[in-house]
């Protein structure tokens, strides 16, 4: 008796193991950035873009609510009548001068969601990275989008294929007071370049990673969500296979890129001797 309960204690020391061979069948979420770039979360708190309407003109009315509300006091805003031969904003004024200081910045989108005119975005685009104070105060001119809507590009920023898609993503936190009732109801503008964007639907299963171009996201990161915003078939036992499906099809892309890789490099080495073999020839005749 003494020896079984003894053994059974001894046993207990592999129940810690439990949750790291939970993990081995999983997809790993690790990537080697900067070669590999994560799918990026649809609420992702980026740099700030400055939108514009559809027709061109400038979101930005110059209210400075978006000062006002800052925890961090790092947004200048001063506004300025509008000319009225040209004017800028459909407003009375318009955002005349427009800074934002990223050293101090928390990226906690209190600005966002103040704005009375959506002209005030946080967009997906992360990378930091400069090495002067100038350079970490954005001004207006490189704040705005351009003449397309698309955010200006830093030279510091690395844009991946398809990464100016959503980077004037919808940043509101919450649907019109905070009622799930709103949800998937579309209560903003339409934007330069994008048109009106779509609903992102995250707290029912109404949402569509389709449009909203979560679907890679989701993929990845799925182990990590709740139960329920996991669909049911990825779910339990068929989650695990569908998974393990996933890791083996990746894995078999690797092995199919090493044996590119290598056939490569077998052909460079025939196609060196034959240049040998026939500058030997050449060099023989000659003699
Ligand atoms: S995200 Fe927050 S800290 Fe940054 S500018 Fe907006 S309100 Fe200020
Ligand atoms: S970005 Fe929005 S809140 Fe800030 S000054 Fe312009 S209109 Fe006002």
């Amino acid at each position: 008796m003494g020896v079984l309960s003894d053994l059974r204690d001894d046993l207990k020391f592999f129940g810690g193991f439990k949750l790291t061979f939970e993990h081995l069948t999983r997809p790993r979420v690790t990537r080697q950035y900067p070669e590999e770039k994560q799918p990026k979360q649809p609420r992702k708190h980026g740099r700030h873009v400055l939108n514009r309407y559809e027709d061109g003109m400038e979101k930005c009315i110059g209210c400075e609510l978006c000062a006002g509300v800052c925890p961090a006091d790092c947004i200048y805003v001063r506004g300025l009548d509008n000319p009225p031969d040209h004017p800028v904003s459909p407003g009375e004024r318009y955002g005349y001068v427009y800074e934002i200081n990223y050293l101090r910045c928390i990226h906690c989108d209190m600005c966002v969601e103040a704005c009375p005119t959506e002209a005030i975005t946080e967009s997906k685009l992360f990378e930091f990275s400069f090495t002067n104070r100038a350079d970490a105060i954005y001004t207006k001119s490189e704040l705005l989008v351009d003449d397309e809507g698309r955010p200006k590009k830093q030279p510091w920023e690395d844009w991946r294929e398809g990464e100016d898609r959503h980077t004037s993503g919808w940043m509101r936190a919450t649907s019109p007071s905070g009622s799930a009732a709103y949800e998937g109801e579309v209560q903003w503008s339409g934007e330069l370049g994008y048109g009106v964007r779509v609903p992102e639907g995250g707290q029912s299963g109404r949402r569509d990673d389709a449009k909203t171009g979560t679907l890679a996201l989701r993929e990845v990161l799925e182990s990590h969500l709740l139960a329920e915003d996991i669909p049911f078939e990825h779910r339990g036992m068929r989650g695990r296979l569908w998974r393990a499906q996933l890791s083996a099809a990746r894995n078999r892309k690797k092995l199919e890129r090493a044996r590119g890789r290598l056939r490569d490099v077998r052909a460079g080495r025939r196609s060196a001797r034959t240049a040998s073999g026939q500058d030997s020839a050449v060099g023989g005749g000659r003699r």
